[in-house]
């Protein structure tokens, strides 16, 4: 399977902390390595730690049926593995601490909603608003958001260090609260070895009320729609995605949209007509990368429903929204190497020029490229293969490995033309693009943009 979801077109594989050993992870990782490097592929990692995911403890019996006006006691004292008709055990002793009459609490993704009625030191006294099946370790969320438990536990602080020996690309962090949290997310990270870019959940609302300082302290976010739209409801969720994307583009950072997006690809070897235009809509408003989880974790076709996600993705690319831009029109730029990538897809944008090939150390002169909406092509040239693995998730940027050191500028203009010429990319007579530094092998170096035409290099005007 893992073969062919590689050959059907995914990008960055996320390993979930939630489930599975820390050896269970390291070995998973290697295999994707391992089999995308048998296909000439780079394929990102995204360790996803668990975070303080609040949840009911175990039934006797695995599961009861919660009627509609009963009384059901979420008590923090009792036996994690007796609940029962009438109590079930939470391990978060803060709990009560968290709620006052009058909140609803929601349950296993919304599916059971419990009305507060008395809190006590121990013991939240609930009524059930809507009632069902109700099973061991389902999660609990408040309706509105407000519960405090902080963003790294210790089964996550473990867990990063899990994520450094895996070399993970990406680590996200769920349930942040505040740019601290991400903050110290990427200081344990380091500490631990880790070189990865920082994702962070958007998951809760009252990170909402602070999402530009989480934005800005994080590589990435993802619009975990999920937990999210448990919190703020589903209505709630279409414009803070929305929202969300533009932000995150506007502040030059990285978006993921993720959860439901093929959910009935679990079961089916096609996606519904909605899941179709929920994907192609994402795309259309600027994210970078959308996301499957139970579709492929535990779904019955998810080689098909990576290939569903990727020719919705490729068609909704070609749509004049997605390749004109007025991105950043008024800013004014802070470093000479962002000035070249602006002024690069705007040159490529205005111009038909087919490709653009960017010699980079750490990726940014790519990253800032494709914030930009262009339907135009990006090829990220480093000899850093963290680099290349990094750019997996950028919209639009595809990672070649290229050594530059010790090659005559004119020699790295010929051989990045080579590559793309190999790619098919490009055909002789085609004007292409080319970002570099004049001292190779620095970063944030980049200095120049050349327009070239493929198959005359001679720089003739015209
Ligand atoms: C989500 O809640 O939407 C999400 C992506 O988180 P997870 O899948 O880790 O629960």
């Amino acid at each position: 399977m893992l073969d062919k979801i590689i050959e059907a077109g995914v990008d960055v594989i996320r390993v979930n902390f939630s489930h599975g050993t820390p050896e269970e992870h390291i070995e998973r990782a290697e295999r994707v390595r391992n089999r995308a490097r048998a296909h000439g592929r780079q394929i990102g990692v995204l360790c996803d730690l668990q975070g303080p995911k609040i949840r009911i403890e175990k039934f006797k019996s695995g599961k009861i049926l919660l009627e509609e006006g009963a009384t059901f006691v979420l008590d923090t004292q009792h036996d994690s593995m007796e609940g029962n008709q009438d109590r079930v055990g939470v391990a978060y002793k803060q709990l009560p601490n968290d709620l006052k009459r009058g909140d609803t609490m929601l349950l296993d993704d919304g599916r059971i909603a419990l009305w507060v009625n008395e809190v006590s030191a121990t013991e939240v006294i609930c009524r059930v608003v809507s009632g069902g099946e109700l099973s061991d370790r389902k999660g609990i969320n408040k309706q509105g958001g407000g519960l405090s438990a902080p963003a790294l536990t210790n089964k996550d602080r473990e867990d990063i260090k899990t994520a450094a020996a895996m070399q993970a690309d990406y680590l996200a962090v769920s349930f942040v609260r505040s740019a601290d949290d991400v903050n110290e997310a990427r200081r344990l990270l380091r500490e631990a070895g880790g070189s990865g870019a920082i994702v962070s959940k958007i998951e809760r609302a009252d990170a909402l009320d602070v999402v530009e300082e989480i934005i800005e302290a994080s590589d990435v976010i993802m619009i975990a729609r999920g937990d999210l739209g448990v919190e703020i409801g589903d209505a709630g969720l279409p414009p803070v995605q929305k929202h969300l994307i533009q932000l995150g583009r506007k502040m030059n950072k990285v978006v993921i949209t993720a959860t439901q997006m093929m959910e009935s690809m679990i079961y089916s070897h096609i996606p519904t007509r909605a899941e179709v235009f929920d994907v192609a809509n994402a795309v259309l408003d600027g994210t970078d990368a959308v996301m499957l989880s139970a579709e492929t974790a535990s779904g019955k076709y998810p080689d098909k429903a990576i290939a569903a996600m990727d020719r919705v993705c490729l068609e909704a690319e070609k749509q004049r929204v997605t390749t004109h831009s007025d991105h950043r029109i008024d800013s004014v730029f802070g470093r000479i190497d962002e000035a070249i990538a602006m002024a690069s897809v705007y040159t490529a944008n205005h111009l038909d020029v087919k490709a653009i090939a960017s010699l980079t150390e750490s990726g940014s002169t790519a990253l800032w490229m494709s914030r930009i909406s262009s339907g135009i092509p990006i090829f990220a040239l480093t000899s850093h293969v963290e680099t290349r693995r990094k750019v997996t998730l950028y919209r639009g940027v595809y990672p070649v490995s290229f050594e530059p050191v010790g090659k005559e500028l004119h020699e790295i203009d010929q051989e990045a033309v080579d590559e793309l010429l190999r790619r098919g990319t490009v055909r002789d007579g085609d004007l292409v693009i080319i970002t570099k530094g004049d001292m190779m092998g620095e970063m944030g170096g980049t200095n120049s943009m050349k327009v070239v035409r493929v198959g005359d290099m001679s720089g003739k005007p015209n």
